[in-house]
């Protein structure tokens, strides 16, 4: 059997539904982003089964396939468009995230051109140091636009533990809600977004911290993966395995943890570095670095653990429960973030199976 990756698409509608509840009560509409999945018209169908209110993505080929797939709601495009991708953009999605003044009348010059209106929300830089026009450069950038046909100044926003790793606070998201205060007051209309950011600020939602100007964030890996991105922490009442991995075991055999002779490089260039556990029960499961970032890969069955892996063969420690297993038989892994990515990338080896299951009540 080749490795396998589940998606269970009711425990997605699961935690996009408790996401979605919990941010009610401060009046914080939910994107759902389906990034992870390269927009995955399944999963884009769960999150809103769920209750947000529109998708958000990364790319133009994943708004391409959720378009493809049926999913008709409003679309946002996360990733700052390319100067040279403007008509796709407007022709694509109905809102952008922006930072470029020159990007935004290229917008403006292509929803002219496609007789439409382009929604645009313009990303402040709070301190992560990834995209974001500067606080001072505000009043210069929302004047332009005010010249500018066929945009519509729709939100301010911000994102932050991306680059940075900064953590968003009630300071640094206050300070976003000035400024949309002062954006509101030099462009005469209150803003219909103030974006407060991704995953990494729901832990301030839950606490009620968020500033109550905050309307709505961006959530991708909480819904996802059930867990919150500061620390990582597991969000109480959702499922972490919304997306199991299942492979095969090709080999089991007791070995030695030490390698015998001298050591050098392994297959990835690194000098491998072993502790002596005596002789333990090994086993080698077929999926590799070459298929996805094996770092991950956490196993269902707490006494299997995680050795190391090549390109191709995944190395896995079950002697704690070796008299379960035997060669054939299969192993099951929930996984992180970029291995999720690798896995549901179009055209990655892992056979993808989306299934629906009567989900047993999780409190
Ligand atoms: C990826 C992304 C998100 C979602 O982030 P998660 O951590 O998956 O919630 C939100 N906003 C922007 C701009 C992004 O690039």
């Amino acid at each position: 059997m080749a490795a396998q990756l589940s998606v269970s698409l009711d425990k997605i509608v699961h935690n996009t539904r408790q996401l979605c509840a919990a941010a009610d009560r401060y009046g914080v509409a939910i994107s759902g982003v389906s990034k992870g999945t390269w927009g995955c018209p399944d999963v884009a169908a769960a999150m809103l089964a769920g209750g947000v209110s529109g998708i958000a993505e990364s790319r133009l080929e994943n708004i391409a396939r959720l378009r493809e797939g049926g999913i008709t709601c409003p679309l946002w495009l996360l990733r700052i468009p390319a100067l040279s991708e403007a008509d796709d953009v407007v022709a694509m999605a109905d809102i952008s995230l922006n930072s470029e003044p020159a990007v935004i009348a290229a917008l403006s010059a292509a929803a002219v051109r496609q007789g439409k209106r382009h929604g645009i929300v313009l990303m402040v830089e709070l301190g992560d140091l990834r995209e974001g026009v500067l606080p001072g450069d505000l009043s210069a950038v929302i004047t332009a636009m005010d010249n500018a046909p066929g945009v519509e100044l729709v939100g301010l926003g911000t994102n932050l533990s991306c680059f940075g790793g900064v953590i968003p606070t009630p300071y640094n998201l206050g300070r976003l809600c000035a400024y949309a205060q002062q954006v509101a007051e030099q462009s005469g209309c209150s803003l219909r977004y103030i974006s407060g950011g991704n995953s990494s600020s729901l832990p301030l939602l839950l606490k009620g911290e968020l500033p109550a100007a905050i309307n709505h964030l961006r959530l991708g890996e909480s819904i996802l993966l059930g867990r919150e991105t500061v620390h990582g922490t597991a969000l109480d009442g959702l499922y972490q395995d919304c997306f199991i991995l299942t492979v095969e075991l090709i080999e089991i055999k007791r070995k030695p943890s030490l390698p015998a002779g001298e050591i050098g490089l392994d297959s990835f260039g690194n000098v491998p570095v072993f502790t002596d556990r005596g002789e333990r029960m090994r086993a080698i499961a077929n999926i590799g670095r070459a298929d996805m970032d094996i770092t991950g890969l956490v196993p269902l069955e707490k006494e299997i653990a995680v050795i190391g892996g090549s390109s191709d063969h995944l190395l896995l420690d079950i002697t704690d429960i070796e008299e379960k297993y035997k060669v054939g038989d299969s192993v099951r892994f929930a996984i992180g973030y970029s291995a999720l990515l690798q896995a549901m990338r179009p055209g990655s080896c892992i056979h993808k199976n989306i299934v629906r299951e009567d989900l047993p009540a999780i409190s």
